[in-house]
């Protein structure tokens, strides 16, 4: 666990890992900004997430999870992805709105 970072959703030490994600955006200047965006796994929000589970029940890291444990936090990382908007239902939501029906 990772004590000394609490939880902003909860207010609680209780963050078992965090994930920091360098990322990149322009601003109004047109000026590449860089940045890095934390992601926290908290053992009480995130409760029902299989590698809060295996961290919560384990210690420690036997050699024989290894490839158990890589499985549950290439998950983890990959549920934290920025998801991309859909774009079938963005267009399908603007056009209804163009017809009123919003
Ligand atoms: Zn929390």
């Amino acid at each position: 666990m990772t004590r000394d970072l609490t939880c902003p959703r909860c207010r609680t030490p209780s963050v078992l890992a965090v994930l920091r994600r360098p990322h990149t955006w322009t601003n109004a200047s047109r000026n590449q900004v860089r940045g890095v965006g934390e992601v926290l796994l908290c053992a009480r929000c995130d409760a029902g997430d299989p590698l809060v589970t295996y961290l919560v029940v384990h210690e420690s890291v036997q050699p024989e999870d290894a490839a158990h444990l890589a499985r549950l936090l290439l998950h983890w990382i990959d549920g934290t992805r920025p998801r991309k908007p859909d774009e079938t239902a963005l267009k399908a939501e603007a056009e209804a709105w163009y017809r009123g029906e919003l």
